[in-house]
């Protein structure tokens, strides 16, 4: 469920008309609703209660700092994946008891600013990683929280750039080696065992690999704990995926997997985190861009909008599908024309759609790309030297800019031309 209706004859974010936001700051540029925000991530807290939890956003999905501060607010943790997200959580007032530090390649650097800044959690990935965090821990007289990720060898069944969870992929421990390396971690100084971490992937459409996973959770939290390891928490990943489109088949709802994490690890006595990103963000989000041309090809009719890859890269990287919808209501008896939807970029893969059915468009129309909320904004580039896009929250009759659009100085000036030359 998401907060973009049409209102009179107007797609609105919530209370906002899209017309007024494209007047103000003109196209291209993401808007988001807050309502969208707030209610997903409810929605996994309840699923979740009365367990002890909590809810840590993964704020690679979507990283601005408003929309940091707004889930924040209500409560939510952190799930970060580089320094430079730390100190995003950091500056949305994020306390560092609620920011987890996830990711294959961290840094030294890194380390010691989340050891200094305060730390939840590292989600440890190999036993190079927990070497390196145990030394710079030590150098610091500090104490490093870990969990240990773990790879349970399970196919989660999504496009293959996104499934984290098969012994092939690069992430976390074989789950065949966790004892010997918890056994490891336990001898290592300035290290703290705390739980066990699991992530196997996004945008997974069913239940049962996550099942998988989690039964192999649960059965290797009783052999480290006959080991001697306190765990005490499981970090149970993301990975929960969204309904592209209002034809597919829904995934599961979050309620369902909250019954299934009771269900599978609920009596295990420990506190249950997940870092959703996709499902908190990705319906929250619109991308709206205006058609520049509609161009007739041999047999096709391409609409050419100024929105581009650079933008949204989700179709031409993973063959993504977006619902693609007019912000101007059509009306009920329209027929539809067919469409190649494209960017101005120098490259076929700057395609949205092919052969779209959508109503009757015309130069300078506005058109929003749906469920663009998560992997949109933060994925984009000024690749053909187009400026990053703008982004906008929507709060009730409220709306904001929460990045500006950057000016041509600004994109020039960070260039610099060595004065030997
Ligand atoms: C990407 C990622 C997530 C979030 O995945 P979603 O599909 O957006 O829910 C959570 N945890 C880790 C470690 C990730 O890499």
């Amino acid at each position: 469920m998401d907060h973009f209706l049409y209102k009179n004859g107007a797609l609105h974010a919530e209370d906002i008309s899209l017309t007024e936001i494209a007047a103000a700051i003109k196209t291209p540029f993401y808007v988001y609703s807050a309502a969208t925000l707030t209610r997903h991530y409810q929605l996994f807290t309840e699923a979740l209660s009365p367990l002890p939890h909590m809810v840590c956003f993964a704020i690679k999905s979507l990283s601005n700092v408003a929309v940091l501060k707004l889930l924040g607010d209500l409560g939510a943790g952190m799930d970060v994946v580089s320094g430079g997200e730390y100190r995003r959580a950091r500056a949305a007032g994020i306390p560092g008891e609620r920011i987890v530090f996830s990711g294959v390649g961290k840094k030294r650097d890194e380390m010691r600013l989340a050891l200094t800044g305060g730390i939840r959690q590292f989600n440890v990935e190999s036993e190079p990683e927990l070497r390196a965090l145990s030394e710079v821990a030590s150098s610091l007289d500090l104490t490093a929280p870990i969990t240990i990720r773990v790879n349970p060898d399970v196919d989660a069944k999504t496009h293959t750039k996104i499934a984290t969870g098969k012994s092939e992929n690069k992430f976390g421990i074989p789950i065949t080696r966790a004892r010997e390396v918890y056994a490891e971690a336990a001898r290592l100084p300035s290290i703290e065992i705390i739980g066990i971490d699991v992530h196997i992937g996004s945008q997974l459409t069913e239940l049962t690999p996550f099942e998988q996973a989690y039964l192999k959770i649960a059965d290797l939290t009783h052999q480290l704990r006959a080991d001697g390891h306190k765990i005490r928490r499981l970090d149970l990943g993301g990975g929960l995926g969204i309904p592209y489109s209002r034809s597919s088949k829904a995934p599961p709802l979050p309620v369902d997997y909250g019954a299934l994490i009771k269900r599978i690890v609920g009596n295990l006595g420990c506190e249950i985190q997940i870092e959703p990103g996709r499902l908190i963000s990705g319906n929250a989000g619109l991308l709206v861009a205006s058609v520049i041309y509609i161009k007739k090809g041999e047999g096709r009719n391409f609409l050419i909008l100024d929105a581009a890859m650079n933008d949204l890269i989700r179709p031409s990287m993973y063959d993504a599908h977006h619902d693609i919808v007019p912000v101007i209501e059509p009306t009920s008896n329209f027929k539809a024309t067919v469409y190649d939807v494209v960017g101005p970029i120098c490259e076929t893969g700057d395609t949205f759609a092919n052969g779209r059915p959508l109503a009757p468009l015309t130069e300078g129309d506005l058109v929003a790309f749906r469920s663009t909320g998560a992997y949109g904004a933060v994925m984009a580039s000024e690749y053909n030297t187009r400026p990053l896009v703008p982004e906008v929250l929507v709060k009730k009759d409220h709306f904001a800019v929460i990045r500006q659009r950057p000016t041509f100085d600004e994109i020039l000036n960070r260039d610099t031309i060595p004065p030997w030359l």
